[in-house]
Protein backbone atom coordinates (compact mmCIF):
# COMPACT_ATOMS: atom_id res chain seq x y z
CA UNK A 1 0.00 0.00 0.00
CA UNK A 2 1.49 3.38 -0.65
CA UNK A 3 1.60 6.43 1.11
CA UNK A 4 -1.05 8.22 0.33
CA UNK A 5 -3.34 4.96 0.54
CA UNK A 6 -2.18 4.99 4.16
CA UNK A 7 -2.75 8.17 5.11
CA UNK A 8 -6.07 7.93 3.64
CA UNK A 9 -6.73 5.23 5.48
CA UNK A 10 -5.43 6.83 8.81
CA UNK A 11 -6.89 10.21 8.22
CA UNK A 12 -10.65 8.81 7.48
CA UNK A 13 -10.88 7.54 11.21
CA UNK A 14 -10.36 11.42 12.60
CA UNK A 15 -11.28 13.71 9.75
CA UNK A 16 -14.67 12.80 7.91
CA UNK A 17 -14.13 11.40 4.96
CA UNK A 18 -10.27 11.87 5.41
CA UNK A 19 -10.18 15.64 4.30
CA UNK A 20 -10.72 19.29 5.17
CA UNK A 21 -12.93 20.38 2.19
CA UNK A 22 -15.03 17.49 0.72
CA UNK A 23 -13.56 17.88 -3.43
CA UNK A 24 -10.19 16.62 -2.48
CA UNK A 25 -11.69 13.62 -1.49
CA UNK A 26 -11.35 12.09 -4.90
CA UNK A 27 -15.31 10.63 -4.08
CA UNK A 28 -16.32 11.60 -7.92
CA UNK A 29 -13.83 10.41 -9.97
CA UNK A 30 -13.22 7.60 -7.60
CA UNK A 31 -9.79 5.77 -6.17
CA UNK A 32 -7.74 7.47 -3.50
CA UNK A 33 -6.37 11.46 -3.12
CA UNK A 34 -3.26 12.26 -3.47
CA UNK A 35 -1.50 13.70 -0.11
CA UNK A 36 1.03 16.21 -1.57
CA UNK A 37 4.31 16.54 0.63
CA UNK A 38 5.60 19.85 -1.16
CA UNK A 39 4.75 22.02 -4.50
CA UNK A 40 7.19 23.57 -6.42
CA UNK A 41 6.40 25.77 -9.03
CA UNK A 42 3.97 24.17 -11.56
CA UNK A 43 4.72 20.77 -9.54
CA UNK A 44 3.42 19.20 -7.05
CA UNK A 45 4.81 15.93 -5.51
CA UNK A 46 2.71 13.49 -3.40
CA UNK A 47 4.15 11.61 -0.80
CA UNK A 48 4.87 8.47 -2.54
CA UNK A 49 7.61 11.03 -4.91
CA UNK A 50 5.59 11.33 -7.81
CA UNK A 51 5.51 14.48 -9.52
CA UNK A 52 2.85 16.44 -11.08
CA UNK A 53 1.99 19.06 -13.52
CA UNK A 54 -0.51 21.11 -11.27
CA UNK A 55 -3.40 22.46 -12.85
CA UNK A 56 -5.32 22.83 -9.47
CA UNK A 57 -2.99 25.49 -7.96
CA UNK A 58 -4.22 25.39 -4.74
CA UNK A 59 -7.82 26.21 -6.20
CA UNK A 60 -6.65 29.08 -7.71
CA UNK A 61 -4.00 31.14 -5.61
CA UNK A 62 -0.86 30.11 -7.31
CA UNK A 63 -1.19 32.27 -10.20
CA UNK A 64 3.01 32.78 -9.81
CA UNK A 65 3.18 28.86 -9.27
CA UNK A 66 4.03 27.38 -5.86
CA UNK A 67 6.57 28.33 -3.57
CA UNK A 68 7.02 31.76 -4.96
CA UNK A 69 9.98 33.15 -3.56
CA UNK A 70 8.98 36.38 -2.94
CA UNK A 71 6.28 35.50 -1.21
CA UNK A 72 8.35 32.76 1.05
CA UNK A 73 10.38 35.43 1.43
CA UNK A 74 7.50 38.20 2.61
CA UNK A 75 6.19 35.64 4.94
CA UNK A 76 9.18 34.90 6.45
CA UNK A 77 10.31 38.17 6.68
CA UNK A 78 6.83 38.99 8.68
CA UNK A 79 6.86 35.79 10.78
CA UNK A 80 10.29 36.85 12.64
CA UNK A 81 7.62 39.72 13.96
CA UNK A 82 5.19 37.92 15.39
CA UNK A 83 2.21 35.94 14.19
CA UNK A 84 -0.78 38.22 14.72
CA UNK A 85 -1.48 41.11 16.51
CA UNK A 86 -4.73 41.58 16.67
CA UNK A 87 -4.70 45.57 16.07
CA UNK A 88 -4.29 47.88 12.62
CA UNK A 89 -0.84 46.71 11.53
CA UNK A 90 0.77 48.65 8.63
CA UNK A 91 0.71 45.88 5.82
CA UNK A 92 -2.88 45.92 6.02
CA UNK A 93 -3.13 49.83 4.71
CA UNK A 94 -0.88 49.29 2.34
CA UNK A 95 -2.74 46.40 0.99
CA UNK A 96 -6.00 47.94 0.72
CA UNK A 97 -4.50 50.56 -1.21
CA UNK A 98 -3.26 48.49 -3.46
CA UNK A 99 -6.17 46.51 -3.79
CA UNK A 100 -8.01 49.61 -4.15
CA UNK A 101 -5.42 50.77 -7.06
CA UNK A 102 -5.99 47.83 -8.91
CA UNK A 103 -9.27 47.15 -8.96
CA UNK A 104 -10.97 50.65 -8.97
CA UNK A 105 -14.84 49.91 -7.84
CA UNK A 106 -13.55 48.68 -4.42
CA UNK A 107 -13.16 52.45 -2.85
CA UNK A 108 -12.98 50.75 0.47
CA UNK A 109 -11.75 47.14 1.75
CA UNK A 110 -12.33 44.96 4.71
CA UNK A 111 -10.60 42.07 5.07
CA UNK A 112 -11.20 38.13 5.92
CA UNK A 113 -9.69 34.93 5.98
CA UNK A 114 -11.52 33.38 3.78
CA UNK A 115 -13.97 33.66 0.15
CA UNK A 116 -17.00 32.08 2.26
CA UNK A 117 -16.44 34.91 5.22
CA UNK A 118 -16.22 37.50 2.32
CA UNK A 119 -19.14 36.66 0.51
CA UNK A 120 -21.60 36.10 3.73
CA UNK A 121 -20.33 39.43 4.62
CA UNK A 122 -21.05 40.99 1.45
CA UNK A 123 -24.28 39.80 1.55
CA UNK A 124 -24.79 40.81 5.10
CA UNK A 125 -24.21 44.10 4.39
CA UNK A 126 -26.22 44.70 0.85
CA UNK A 127 -28.73 43.45 3.71
CA UNK A 128 -28.48 45.67 5.86
CA UNK A 129 -27.89 48.71 3.61
CA UNK A 130 -30.85 48.29 1.48
CA UNK A 131 -33.35 46.71 4.22
CA UNK A 132 -34.34 44.08 2.15
CA UNK A 133 -33.99 40.41 2.86
CA UNK A 134 -34.53 38.42 -0.40
CA UNK A 135 -31.06 37.66 -2.41
CA UNK A 136 -30.36 36.39 -5.86
CA UNK A 137 -27.84 33.90 -7.09
CA UNK A 138 -27.40 31.81 -10.10
CA UNK A 139 -27.68 27.89 -10.75
CA UNK A 140 -24.57 26.20 -10.25
CA UNK A 141 -22.31 29.64 -9.34
CA UNK A 142 -20.72 28.77 -5.85
CA UNK A 143 -20.09 31.51 -3.14
CA UNK A 144 -18.93 29.22 -0.11
CA UNK A 145 -20.79 27.52 2.29
CA UNK A 146 -22.93 30.46 4.14
CA UNK A 147 -26.03 29.62 4.73
CA UNK A 148 -28.11 31.90 2.16
CA UNK A 149 -25.52 30.85 -0.44
CA UNK A 150 -25.75 27.30 -0.53
CA UNK A 151 -28.90 26.98 -2.61
CA UNK A 152 -28.67 25.21 -6.28
CA UNK A 153 -24.75 25.56 -5.33
CA UNK A 154 -22.29 24.56 -7.59
CA UNK A 155 -18.28 22.89 -7.38
CA UNK A 156 -18.17 20.60 -4.40
CA UNK A 157 -21.75 20.76 -3.54
CA UNK A 158 -22.68 20.16 -7.27
CA UNK A 159 -19.76 17.54 -7.50
CA UNK A 160 -21.18 15.79 -4.42
CA UNK A 161 -25.08 16.38 -5.33
CA UNK A 162 -25.90 18.34 -2.72
CA UNK A 163 -26.22 21.74 -3.90
CA UNK A 164 -28.89 22.93 -1.83
CA UNK A 165 -27.74 21.48 2.05
CA UNK A 166 -28.95 19.70 4.54
CA UNK A 167 -28.86 21.98 7.58
CA UNK A 168 -30.26 25.74 5.44
CA UNK A 169 -33.28 26.41 7.32
CA UNK A 170 -36.02 26.28 4.80
CA UNK A 171 -36.85 29.51 6.48
CA UNK A 172 -33.42 31.06 5.20
CA UNK A 173 -33.47 29.30 2.07
CA UNK A 174 -36.80 30.97 0.87
CA UNK A 175 -34.90 33.89 0.85
CA UNK A 176 -32.37 32.78 -1.54
CA UNK A 177 -33.77 33.53 -5.37
CA UNK A 178 -32.28 31.12 -7.86
CA UNK A 179 -32.01 32.33 -11.57
CA UNK A 180 -30.26 30.50 -14.99
CA UNK A 181 -26.77 32.14 -15.61
CA UNK A 182 -26.47 33.77 -18.57
CA UNK A 183 -30.58 34.25 -18.87
CA UNK A 184 -31.06 37.30 -18.83
CA UNK A 185 -35.16 37.41 -20.06
CA UNK A 186 -35.62 35.44 -16.51
CA UNK A 187 -34.01 37.28 -14.46
CA UNK A 188 -35.91 40.36 -15.87
CA UNK A 189 -39.27 38.84 -15.38
CA UNK A 190 -38.11 37.88 -11.74
CA UNK A 191 -37.76 41.57 -11.05
CA UNK A 192 -40.41 42.59 -12.40
CA UNK A 193 -42.24 40.66 -9.57
CA UNK A 194 -39.64 40.97 -7.07
CA UNK A 195 -37.51 43.43 -7.77
CA UNK A 196 -38.40 46.03 -4.58
CA UNK A 197 -37.47 42.77 -2.19
CA UNK A 198 -34.43 42.15 -3.56
CA UNK A 199 -31.41 43.24 -1.94
CA UNK A 200 -28.82 42.36 -4.42
CA UNK A 201 -27.37 39.86 -7.10
CA UNK A 202 -24.46 37.84 -6.35
CA UNK A 203 -22.92 36.47 -9.59
CA UNK A 204 -19.53 34.91 -10.36
CA UNK A 205 -18.96 36.87 -13.44
CA UNK A 206 -17.09 34.01 -15.32
CA UNK A 207 -18.67 31.12 -13.74
CA UNK A 208 -15.99 28.53 -12.37
CA UNK A 209 -17.77 26.52 -10.53
CA UNK A 210 -19.91 24.83 -13.00
CA UNK A 211 -16.82 24.22 -14.77
CA UNK A 212 -15.97 27.83 -16.55
CA UNK A 213 -18.34 29.90 -18.22
CA UNK A 214 -18.13 33.27 -19.19
CA UNK A 215 -21.10 35.20 -19.35
CA UNK A 216 -23.26 35.88 -22.36
CA UNK A 217 -22.60 38.94 -24.16
CA UNK A 218 -24.74 41.69 -22.38
CA UNK A 219 -25.56 39.01 -19.71
CA UNK A 220 -23.03 41.69 -16.74
CA UNK A 221 -24.39 44.57 -18.71
CA UNK A 222 -27.91 43.34 -18.28
CA UNK A 223 -27.47 42.80 -14.45
CA UNK A 224 -26.13 45.69 -13.85
CA UNK A 225 -29.02 47.88 -15.37
CA UNK A 226 -31.77 45.28 -13.16
CA UNK A 227 -29.35 46.82 -9.93
CA UNK A 228 -29.85 50.02 -10.87
CA UNK A 229 -33.50 50.43 -11.55
CA UNK A 230 -34.50 48.20 -8.65
CA UNK A 231 -32.37 49.79 -6.52
CA UNK A 232 -30.21 46.58 -5.70
CA UNK A 233 -26.58 45.90 -5.15
CA UNK A 234 -24.67 43.82 -7.45
CA UNK A 235 -22.23 41.92 -6.20
CA UNK A 236 -19.48 40.49 -8.12
CA UNK A 237 -18.19 37.45 -6.80
CA UNK A 238 -14.29 37.58 -8.03
CA UNK A 239 -13.27 35.34 -5.40
CA UNK A 240 -11.96 33.22 -8.23
CA UNK A 241 -11.58 35.62 -11.09
CA UNK A 242 -9.84 38.34 -9.16
CA UNK A 243 -6.48 38.85 -10.59
CA UNK A 244 -7.17 35.52 -12.49
CA UNK A 245 -8.76 36.69 -15.65
CA UNK A 246 -6.88 40.25 -15.48
CA UNK A 247 -5.21 42.32 -12.90
CA UNK A 248 -8.46 43.93 -12.51
CA UNK A 249 -10.69 41.13 -12.33
CA UNK A 250 -13.76 40.50 -15.19
CA UNK A 251 -15.24 43.71 -14.34
CA UNK A 252 -12.22 44.95 -16.30
CA UNK A 253 -12.43 42.18 -19.00
CA UNK A 254 -16.15 43.11 -19.36
CA UNK A 255 -16.29 47.20 -18.30
CA UNK A 256 -18.76 46.51 -15.87
CA UNK A 257 -18.88 47.56 -12.69
CA UNK A 258 -20.32 46.24 -9.56
CA UNK A 259 -21.12 47.62 -6.17
CA UNK A 260 -19.62 45.29 -4.39
CA UNK A 261 -16.92 42.85 -4.82
CA UNK A 262 -15.80 39.91 -3.32
CA UNK A 263 -12.05 38.57 -3.36
CA UNK A 264 -10.21 35.71 -2.11
CA UNK A 265 -7.95 33.23 -3.33
CA UNK A 266 -4.88 35.17 -5.15
CA UNK A 267 -5.08 38.22 -3.07
CA UNK A 268 -3.49 36.00 -0.32
CA UNK A 269 -0.50 34.61 -2.42
CA UNK A 270 -1.69 31.04 -0.70
CA UNK A 271 -2.52 32.40 2.99
CA UNK A 272 -5.87 32.23 4.31
CA UNK A 273 -6.83 35.62 2.96
CA UNK A 274 -10.49 36.88 1.79
CA UNK A 275 -11.95 40.41 1.30
CA UNK A 276 -15.01 42.62 0.45
CA UNK A 277 -14.98 46.10 -0.87
CA UNK A 278 -16.80 48.46 -3.19
CA UNK A 279 -19.01 51.78 -3.04
CA UNK A 280 -18.10 53.72 -0.25
CA UNK A 281 -21.64 54.85 0.91
CA UNK A 282 -22.16 50.86 1.05
CA UNK A 283 -18.94 49.96 2.94
CA UNK A 284 -19.54 52.71 5.38
CA UNK A 285 -22.35 50.72 6.64
CA UNK A 286 -20.13 48.28 7.67
CA UNK A 287 -18.88 48.39 11.77
CA UNK A 288 -17.30 50.09 13.20
CA UNK A 289 -18.35 53.16 10.95
CA UNK A 290 -22.18 51.56 10.42
CA UNK A 291 -24.56 49.38 12.36
CA UNK A 292 -23.85 45.79 10.21
CA UNK A 293 -21.59 44.31 12.41
CA UNK A 294 -18.89 42.40 10.24
CA UNK A 295 -15.37 41.30 12.43
CA UNK A 296 -12.65 38.63 12.34
CA UNK A 297 -9.81 37.66 15.75
CA UNK A 298 -7.08 36.91 12.40
CA UNK A 299 -8.38 39.03 9.91
CA UNK A 300 -5.79 41.14 8.39
CA UNK A 301 -3.54 39.08 9.63
CA UNK A 302 0.36 40.22 9.37
CA UNK A 303 1.63 37.26 7.22
CA UNK A 304 -1.19 37.23 5.02
CA UNK A 305 -0.76 40.77 4.05
CA UNK A 306 2.75 40.51 3.44
CA UNK A 307 2.12 37.78 1.16
CA UNK A 308 -0.67 39.18 -0.50
CA UNK A 309 1.12 42.13 -0.62
CA UNK A 310 4.38 40.12 -2.54
CA UNK A 311 1.58 38.44 -4.67
CA UNK A 312 -0.15 41.31 -6.27
CA UNK A 313 3.08 43.48 -6.54
CA UNK A 314 4.69 40.25 -8.96
CA UNK A 315 1.96 40.08 -11.18
CA UNK A 316 0.70 43.40 -11.44
CA UNK A 317 4.05 43.66 -13.80
CA UNK A 318 3.49 44.87 -17.58
CA UNK A 319 3.55 41.74 -19.81
CA UNK A 320 1.84 38.96 -16.57
CA UNK A 321 -1.13 38.23 -18.15
CA UNK A 322 -0.72 38.49 -21.85
CA UNK A 323 1.82 35.80 -20.65
CA UNK A 324 -0.96 33.65 -18.81
CA UNK A 325 -3.22 34.03 -21.05
CA UNK A 326 -1.09 32.81 -24.25
CA UNK A 327 -0.13 29.79 -22.44
CA UNK A 328 -3.35 29.37 -21.31
CA UNK A 329 -4.79 29.44 -24.89
CA UNK A 330 -2.00 27.44 -26.30
CA UNK A 331 -3.07 24.53 -23.62
CA UNK A 332 -6.49 24.81 -24.59
CA UNK A 333 -5.64 24.54 -27.69
CA UNK A 334 -3.05 21.39 -28.05
CA UNK A 335 -5.75 19.66 -25.44
CA UNK A 336 -8.26 20.16 -28.05
CA UNK A 337 -6.73 19.17 -31.13
CA UNK A 338 -5.53 16.33 -29.58
CA UNK A 339 -9.63 14.98 -28.71
CA UNK A 340 -10.53 16.27 -31.90
CA UNK A 341 -7.79 13.85 -33.56
CA UNK A 342 -9.09 10.81 -31.62
CA UNK A 343 -12.47 11.76 -31.88
CA UNK A 344 -13.26 12.62 -28.55
CA UNK A 345 -16.11 15.17 -28.31
CA UNK A 346 -14.72 17.94 -26.54
CA UNK A 347 -15.49 21.73 -25.85
CA UNK A 348 -13.48 24.49 -24.19
CA UNK A 349 -13.46 27.73 -22.66
CA UNK A 350 -11.18 30.01 -21.67
CA UNK A 351 -10.97 33.32 -19.71
CA UNK A 352 -7.35 34.38 -18.99
CA UNK A 353 -5.48 32.14 -16.94
CA UNK A 354 -9.04 30.37 -16.11
CA UNK A 355 -9.90 27.54 -18.50
CA UNK A 356 -12.79 24.85 -18.83
CA UNK A 357 -12.81 21.16 -20.49
CA UNK A 358 -16.53 19.65 -21.37
CA UNK A 359 -16.86 16.20 -22.61
CA UNK A 360 -19.35 16.74 -24.66
CA UNK A 361 -20.50 17.36 -28.32
CA UNK A 362 -22.46 20.58 -27.64
CA UNK A 363 -19.92 23.48 -29.52
CA UNK A 364 -20.86 26.22 -26.16
CA UNK A 365 -22.05 25.70 -23.12
CA UNK A 366 -23.27 28.54 -21.37
CA UNK A 367 -25.32 27.42 -18.38
CA UNK A 368 -25.83 25.10 -15.38
CA UNK A 369 -28.29 22.54 -17.12
CA UNK A 370 -25.86 22.24 -19.92
CA UNK A 371 -22.80 21.34 -18.19
CA UNK A 372 -24.40 18.97 -16.01
CA UNK A 373 -25.21 17.25 -19.10
CA UNK A 374 -21.61 16.77 -20.39
CA UNK A 375 -20.44 13.08 -20.26
CA UNK A 376 -19.36 12.75 -16.58
CA UNK A 377 -17.82 9.39 -17.31
CA UNK A 378 -15.52 10.25 -19.58
CA UNK A 379 -14.11 12.89 -17.58
CA UNK A 380 -13.28 10.92 -14.88
CA UNK A 381 -11.88 8.29 -17.56
CA UNK A 382 -9.69 11.03 -18.35
CA UNK A 383 -8.74 12.67 -14.82
CA UNK A 384 -7.24 9.15 -13.93
CA UNK A 385 -5.47 8.90 -17.07
CA UNK A 386 -4.01 12.25 -16.95
CA UNK A 387 -3.17 11.55 -12.95
CA UNK A 388 -1.50 8.73 -14.37
CA UNK A 389 0.77 10.42 -16.63
CA UNK A 390 1.83 13.01 -13.97
CA UNK A 391 -1.26 15.71 -14.69
CA UNK A 392 -3.13 16.63 -12.03
CA UNK A 393 -6.39 18.02 -12.90
CA UNK A 394 -9.00 19.27 -10.32
CA UNK A 395 -10.87 15.80 -9.45
CA UNK A 396 -14.28 17.08 -10.62
CA UNK A 397 -16.26 17.75 -13.69
CA UNK A 398 -17.61 20.79 -12.27
CA UNK A 399 -14.43 22.83 -11.60
CA UNK A 400 -12.19 25.25 -13.56
CA UNK A 401 -8.64 24.80 -14.45
CA UNK A 402 -5.99 27.41 -13.72
CA UNK A 403 -2.77 27.85 -15.05
CA UNK A 404 0.52 29.70 -13.42
CA UNK A 405 3.21 31.98 -14.80
CA UNK A 406 5.20 28.57 -13.81
CA UNK A 407 4.27 26.49 -16.44
CA UNK A 408 6.73 26.24 -19.01
CA UNK A 409 6.68 25.60 -22.67
CA UNK A 410 8.02 22.09 -21.94
CA UNK A 411 5.45 21.42 -19.33
CA UNK A 412 2.91 22.69 -21.72
CA UNK A 413 4.15 20.04 -24.54
CA UNK A 414 4.17 17.24 -21.66
CA UNK A 415 0.39 17.90 -20.70
CA UNK A 416 -0.83 18.26 -24.43
CA UNK A 417 1.43 14.84 -24.88
CA UNK A 418 -0.14 12.98 -22.00
CA UNK A 419 -3.60 13.94 -23.28
CA UNK A 420 -3.05 12.60 -26.65
CA UNK A 421 -2.19 9.19 -24.91
CA UNK A 422 -4.96 9.53 -22.72
CA UNK A 423 -7.27 10.87 -25.52
CA UNK A 424 -6.29 7.38 -27.47
CA UNK A 425 -6.90 5.29 -24.81
CA UNK A 426 -10.08 6.97 -23.85
CA UNK A 427 -11.16 6.73 -27.75
CA UNK A 428 -10.27 2.73 -27.52
N1 LIG B 1 -16.61 32.30 -4.18
C1 LIG B 1 -16.11 31.65 -5.24
C2 LIG B 1 -16.39 32.13 -6.61
C3 LIG B 1 -15.30 30.53 -5.04
O1 LIG B 1 -14.82 29.87 -6.10
C4 LIG B 1 -15.03 30.10 -3.72
C5 LIG B 1 -14.20 28.92 -3.46
O2 LIG B 1 -13.85 28.16 -4.32
C6 LIG B 1 -15.57 30.82 -2.65
C7 LIG B 1 -16.36 31.92 -2.92
C8 LIG B 1 -15.31 30.42 -1.24
O3 LIG B 1 -14.00 30.67 -0.91
P1 LIG B 1 -13.29 29.88 0.31
O4 LIG B 1 -13.17 28.46 -0.13
O5 LIG B 1 -11.99 30.58 0.48
O6 LIG B 1 -14.17 30.03 1.49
Amino acid sequence: MNNSKQLFERAQHTIPGGVNSPVRAFKSVGGTPVFIEKADGPYIFDVDGKRYIDYIGSWGPMLLGHNHPAIRQAVQQAAENGLSFGAPCPAEVDMAELVSQLVPSMEMVRFVSSGTEATMSAIRLARGYTGRDTILKFEGCYHGHADSLLVKAGSGALTLGVPNSPGVPADFAKYTLTAEFNNLPQLEAIFAERGQDIACIIVEPVAGNMNCIPPAPGFLEGLRALCDQYGSVLIFDEVMTGFRVALGGAQAVYGVQPDLTTLGKIIGGGMPVGAFGGKRAIMQHIAPTGPVYQAGTLSGNPLAMAAGLAALNAIRQPGVYEALTEKTSQLIAGIKAAADKHGVPLATTQVGGMFGLFFTKEQAISNFAQATQCNIEAFKQFFHLMLNEGVYLAPSAYEAGFLSLAHSEADLAATIAAADRSFAKLAA
